[in-house]
């Protein structure tokens, strides 16, 4: 399933949650470019993302963001090979204008453009930190809205091996980083403040359930009754020794089972990629539980979090050969459809790891 060149030039187009992000990638590997706007500003006031303001945004930043992207990759429109679009998981609207988007440019430059999975995108932003790096691997994909383990035999196919019963990782952090009154976003925040805490001063249980699935929900309430038993007496130094034993209880739990699936069946790479994968202790003691077994990557913190070069690579190294154009603009004349339905990307904002 490699439908382009080595050399060919993928437009990476992302608008799945909050990040509003255009790259350009040369053979899946070289990140050319790849601009990203955080919406966080946006949504702080609001202690969340509000997905309406996110969609809105997307739409108003992504032209300069191209613009952008462009010029810093030094590449034209007509160079381009693919045009490749974030389809799912992720908010509806932001999606449908990411993928509106993308269907235009294509259209109007008479590219032909493939949908993506967000959740391929995570585990292909390890192919743009590892040039060498191929499947078969293990995948541990930790973010806002998923806590996975997955196989990947090749290119373009994944099986689920383990996920999460309730809360993803990352959102275990944001509300535990609520709760300690950190802000949003919780993620980074709690990173931050558990760096001068101690986990063994107030040690909270790590949530163990059997074989490869993971829960956060009971971790959540033991802080919320821990920190209710403490009252108002909560000093910074308290919360920073929670938000300790809150990070270690979460990354123990995600590792031991990293650990399990590789004993369970060895293989020679292991990746652990999404937003989650940004925090310090996780980074640290990965790279303890795999030394030795196998090889880990973990993408640089900008290639962690939502990202259009992750899309532009999985699209890359998955996107089945597309009928090429010449397409005309919706409205003008019918547009090819690769899948037979009456868009040429099916958007789905509830997209499992299926293609
Ligand atoms: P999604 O794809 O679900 O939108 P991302 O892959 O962008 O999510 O990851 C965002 C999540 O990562 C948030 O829940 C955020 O709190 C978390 N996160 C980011 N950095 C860190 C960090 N250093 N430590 C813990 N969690 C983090
Ligand atoms: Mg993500």
């Amino acid at each position: 399933m490699r439908g382009v060149e080595s050399t060919s030039l993928t437009l990476g187009i992302e608008t799945s949650c909050d990040e509003t992000s255009v790259a350009v990638v040369e053979g899946g590997r070289k990140v050319l470019s790849n601009i990203i706007h955080s919406q966080v500003d946006l949504h702080q006031e609001f202690g969340g993302v509000v997905p309406e303001l996110a969609a809105r945004d997307h739409l108003e930043r992504l032209p300069g963001l191209l613009d952008m992207a462009l010029q810093k990759a030094d590449v034209k429109p007509a160079d381009l090979d693919l045009v490749a679009v974030t389809r799912g998981p992720g908010l509806v609207g932001c999606l449908l204008v990411g993928v509106g988007v993308g269907e235009g440019l294509a259209a109007a430059w008479s590219k032909p453009l493939t949908g993506v999975n967000h959740l391929w995108g995570h585990i292909y932003a390890a192919m743009l930190t590892r040039p060498d790096l191929e499947p078969p691997l293990l995948g541990l994909v930790v973010s806002g809205a998923h806590s996975d383990l997955v196989r990947m035999p090749e290119h373009g196919r994944f099986g689920v091996i383990g996920r999460t019963r309730d809360d993803a990782a990352g959102e275990a952090f944001d509300k535990a980083a609520r709760m300690l009154g950190l802000g949003f976003p919780g993620g980074p925040a709690l990173d931050h403040i558990a760096r001068t805490g101690d986990p063994n001063r107030r040690p909270l249980p790590k949530p163990s359930l059997p074989g490869l699935e993971y829960s956060f929900s009971g971790l959540k309430t033991a802080l919320l009754y821990r920190l209710r038993g403490m009252g108002e007496s909560v000093t910074d130094q308290d919360r920073a020794d929670l938000a300790a034993a809150f990070e270690r209880s979460v990354v123990e739990s995600l590792l031991e089972k990293l650990d399990l699936a590789l004993e369970q069946q060895p293989v020679r790479e292991v990746v652990v990629a999404g937003g989650v994968a940004a925090n310090t202790l996780l980074r640290q003691r990965a790279a303890e539980i795999v030394a030795g077994r196998a090889r880990l990557t973990m993408p640089p913190l900008e290639l962690c979090t939502d990202n259009a070069a992750m899309i532009a690579a999985a699209a890359h190294f998955t996107s089945p050969s597309l009928p090429r154009p010449p397409w005309k603009v919706a409205g003008v004349a019918q547009r090819p459809r690769p899948d037979g339905g009456a868009r040429p990307i099916a958007v789905d904002p509830s997209l499992g790891w299926e293609p």
